[in-house]
C-alpha cells in the first residue's frame, strides 16, 4: 500500500470529512458512502480508460470465487458451454479446473512443458469455434509470467470474448479494452485491502447467467443494482478509492496515473532483472519476452550451480534471515515453486528495489 494512502485512512478512521462517522460505520446506502463508491468507480474508469460500454462491478469472494462466477455468468452464452483456457501458470490452471465444474473447459494451449517459463505463441492456440469465451491470466503471480500484449482473438479466427484475470498487475499498465470482454481481479495486490473483487465487463456479455448462478454474483443483477445488491465491502472500496486518487496524482515526466506507473514499473523490474541476470548466484528462468514486471521469482544456486528450490536449504535460509534483518520482507517464493520471489507492486518505491539489489550483491559477495 502507498504510505500516503495508509496515512489518510488512519487520519479519517474516526471521522470521515466531518461526517461524525468513520467509513466502517456508514450505511452502504447512505449519501456519504454512495459518494465514496461513485468517486472510486469514476477514478478507476479514468485511470484505466474504461470505455462507457463496460460496467465496473465491485464484488466480493476474491478472484478464486470469480473463477466460478465467470463461467456461471458467461459459459451459457453458447449452447456448448465450452470455454478455451490458455495455461500459463498456477492461476490459469486453477481457473480451468474450477470452470470445468460448470461447462467444458478446453485447453487451447499450455506452457506446462517449459515449467511455465514461456508463453505459448498465440498462433499455435487451438481456439474452438463454439467457445463462450477464452480465458487467460494476464500476470501469473507465482510463475512470474506476464502478457505484455493481449492477444487479438479476432485475428486468430475466434469471435469469443477474452476474459483476463488481472489480479496481480491491474493498474500497473494500461489495458487495451478493444481486446477484452471481461477482466476480473482481487484488490489486494495493487489496489487495497483483501475482500474487494473488481470485475470490468462489456455490457453485451451480461444476461447469460446459468440458473444455478448465485443471484448475488449474477453480473447482470449486480450491474443493474450498481454493485449494491447487498452490503459491499465498504471499507475496502473506500481504501481502493484512496489508492485511485493517489495513482491519479502520480507523475513521471509528462505522464500521469497508470502511464506514469508503467514507466516506473518497467524501471523497477529492469533494475532487479539486470541484477539477477548479471550475477552467478541468482537465476530467473522465465523467457525475457514474458517476464513479469510485478512478480519476480528467482533462485539461489547451490555449489553445483543448480537452483535451490527448498526454502529450508541453509543458503536460502541464510538469505532470508539476512534480508529480514535489513527490513526486506516476504521474499520467500510461493510454496508450490520454492526459491524466492520479489513482488514489485505499484506501491513499492524504487528505493525498495535498490535496497534489494544492494542486498543481493552483498549476499553474493559473502556467499
Ligand atoms: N489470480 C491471481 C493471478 C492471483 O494472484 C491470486 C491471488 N494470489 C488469485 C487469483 C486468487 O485470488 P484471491 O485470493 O483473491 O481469491
Amino acid at each position: 500500500m502507498p504510505e500516503a494512502v495508509l496515512e489518510q485512512a488512519a487520519a479519517e478512521m474516526l471521522d470521515w470529512h466531518g461526517s461524525g462517522m468513520g467509513v466502517m460505520e456508514m450505511s452502504h446506502r447512505g449519501k456519504a458512502f454512495m459518494a465514496i463508491a461513485e468517486q472510486a468507480e469514476r477514478d478507476l474508469r479514468t485511470l484505466l480508460a474504461i470505455p462507457a460500454h463496460f460496467k465496473v462491478l465491485f464484488s466480493q469472494g476474491g478472484a478464486l470465487a470469480h473463477n466460478a462466477m465467470v463461467p456461471l455468468n458467461l459459459a451459457g452464452r453458447r449452447p456448448a458451454r465450452a470455454m478455451d483456457f490458455v495455461l500459463t501458470g498456477s492461476w490459469s490452471q486453477k481457473s480451468a479446473k474450477e470452470a470445468a465444474r460448470y461447462g467444458e473447459a478446453r485447453i487451447a494451449a499450455s506452457a506446462a512443458d517449459t515449467g511455465f517459463t514461456t508463453l505459448p505463441d498465440p498462433a499455435t492456440w487451438r481456439l474452438s469455434a463454439d467457445a463462450s469465451y477464452v480465458h487467460l491470466c494476464s500476470n501469473e503471480t507465482i510463475h512470474g509470467v506476464e502478457f505484455h500484449t493481449l492477444p487479438d482473438l479476432a485475428a486468430l479466427g475466434s469471435d469469443a470474448p477474452l476474459v483476463i484475470d488481472f489480479s496481480s498487475h491491474v493498474l500497473s499498465r494500461p489495458i487495451d479494452w478493444s481486446r477484452v470482454g471481461l477482466a476480473f481481479g482481487g484488490a489486494q495486490k495493487n489496489i487495497g485491502p483483501a475482500g474487494l473483487t473488481i470485475i470490468v465487463v462489456r455490457e453485451d456479455l451480461l444476461g447469460h447467467a446459468l440458473p444455478i448462478c448465485p443471484s448475488v454474483f449474477d453480473y447482470r443483477a449486480l450491474a443493474d443494482a450498481d454493485s449494491l445488491l447487498n452490503t459491499p465491502p465498504t471499507y475496502a472500496i473506500y481504501v481502493a478509492g484512496l489508492t485511485f486518487q493517489w495513482l491519479l496524482a502520480q507523475r513521471e515526466g509528462a505522464l500521469t496515473g497508470v502511464a506514469a506507473m508503467e514507466v516506473r514499473n518497467i524501471a523497477k523490474a529492469q533494475l532487479l532483472y539486470d541484477a539477477i541476470d548479471g550475477s552467478s548466484l541468482y537465476v530467473n528462468r522465465v523467457d525475457p519476452a514474458c517476464r513479469s514486471r510485478m512478480n519476480i521469482p528467482f533462485f539461489l544456486r547451490g555449489d553445483d550451480g543448480a537452483p535451490l528450490q527448498d526454502p529450508a536449504h541453509p543458503r536460502n535460509a541464510a538469505f532470508l534471515r539476512g534480508a529480514e534483518a535489513r527490513g526486506l520482507l516476504q521474499l520467500k517464493g510461493h510454496k508450490s515453486v520454492g526459491g524466492m520471489r520479489a513482488s514489485l507492486y505499484n506501491a513499492m518505491p524504487m528505493a525498495g528495489v535498490e535496497a534489494l539489489v544492494d542486498y543481493l550483491r552483498d549476499f553474493e559477495r559473502n556467499a
